[in-house]
């Protein structure tokens, strides 16, 4: 049934190059319209969706970004009793540069600016930009507002975000850190306080596990320092992406291997991480399976994710004033009790202590898991980052 009377109806776009996802959201943080489309340009295109439990997929050969959002708008404008009831479209834009360290209303001027740094992000970044520029001309009466990955790192201090590089590759070509997955730490790091009564000034680290995968420092509601980088590839090791690696590998591959930077870069990004060296698979249910049966490259690729964590953890902690709590979120952080169990382990040596009983499934979530003793407070927090996008996208909207 359509929603007869909607509230604060608010769609939240994630455009990629070959997939769009979206979600509808009414009147509370659980959508009531989820759906994805996705190998579009390919003639295995389809759209799935999903409203009031019910599933519904449909096949759309050669689909592209153009072809699919007038269907989710039919979707949307059912659901809602027509468009005039959409207050606002929030779109998930990867980077935002130094240009965008707020969620911003989208105009034909700043859509220019956003296409001045798309060389950022050249994957993600113009495949937002069309989404937009669709809706900009087809439903110019309705808001839509840019919600950016990086925009909550903006406030990390210069010592975190420049590279020990020559000056000149900052201030003339933009090369510094940025970090990424900003509205997941933003969302999680407030809920954390919201939920267990935190306090403002509770130093804390944020690790958000899903394929991707980046730990912040936050203080105070700001983000001090991340370990993803001018791209999602630095810092922790992922499903496919390798993490921190000897700057020299890539000039190693090209010179002494010959490979072309393309090669490099579709090794450090697709063949990494968790798949580079399990060889088996970028998905951790089905490592921690093959490590239960015995599996060596398994119990390696484990093995190397949780201390690999476990450092950049305690090297983040160097920008907090003190640190008082570690939050696991995504869908590794939220789920996985083994790894939670392991990184935590490796961290021994800063007094962390996890309560095994606290931290089973399904309790865990919301829930404090350490014990009594530990000198860190430990929460495994729930990620909502379209809710995230579409809350701020409605009070940008309502200002
Ligand atoms: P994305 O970054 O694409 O949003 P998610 O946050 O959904 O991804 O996380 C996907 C990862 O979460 C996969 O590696 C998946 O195996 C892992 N995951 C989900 N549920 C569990 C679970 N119960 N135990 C271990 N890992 C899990």
């Amino acid at each position: 049934m359509p929603n007869p009377s909607p509230v604060n109806a608010v769609l939240v776009i994630n455009s990629g190059s070959s997939s769009v996802k979206y979600a509808l959201f009414t009147d509370s943080d659980q959508a009531v319209l989820t759906g994805l489309a996705e190998r579009l340009n390919t003639a295995e295109a389809q759209l799935s969706w999903k409203s009031q439990g019910e599933k519904q997929v449909k096949t759309l050969p050669n689909a592209q970004v153009g072809d699919i959002l007038p269907l989710l708008l039919a979707q949307v404008s059912k659901q809602i009793s027509g468009l005039d009831n959409l207050l606002a479209i929030g779109h998930r834009v990867v980077h935002g540069g130094e240009l965008f360290s707020e969620p911003t209303r989208i105009t034909h001027d700043n859509l220019v600016q956003l296409k001045s740094i798309s060389h950022l992000a050249p994957l993600h970044n113009p495949a937002n930009i069309v989404a937009i520029e669709i809706l900009l001309q087809q439903q110019p009466s309705i808001p839509q507002v840019a919600v950016f990955d990086t925009a909550f790192h903006q406030s990390m201090p210069e010592k975190a975000y420049r590279y020990a590089l020559p000056n000149a590759l900052y201030h003339q070509h933009g090369i510094r850190r940025y970090g990424f997955h900003g509205t997941s730490h933003q969302f999680v790091s407030q809920q954390a306080m919201k939920e267990l009564q935190w306090p403002k000034q509770t130093g804390m680290i944020v690790a958000h596990l899903g394929n991707g995968c980046s730990a912040t420092a936050v203080y105070q509601g700001q983000s001090l320092d991340t370990s993803m980088g001018l791209t999602p590839l630095e810092g922790l090791m992922m499903g496919t992406r390798s993490g921190n690696i000897d700057p020299s590998i890539p000039t190693f591959l090209q010179l002494q291997l010959g490979m072309n930077a393309e090669k490099v870069e579709h090794i450090l990004n697709k063949e990494s991480g968790l798949l580079g060296i399990s060889e088996l698979s970028n998905d951790m249910r089905s490592l921690l399976d093959a490590r239960n049966k015995g599996n060596e490259l398994a119990k390696l690729a484990i093995d190397m994710f949780c201390y690999r964590l476990a450092k950049e953890i305690a090297g983040l902690a160097t920008a907090l004033p003190h640190w008082d709590a570690l939050v696991f979120t995504g869908g590794i952080g939220e789920n996985s009790k083994p790894i939670r169990e392991q990184t935590i382990s490796n961290l021994a040596a800063f007094g962390l202590k996890l309560n095994p009983d606290a931290n089973q499934e399904p309790e865990a979530h919301g829930h404090l898991i350490h014990q009594a003793d530990s000198r860190v407070q430990i929460a495994v927090i729930t990620t909502n980052e379209e809710w995230q996008i579409a809350s701020q996208s409605l009070s940008l909207v309502q200002q």
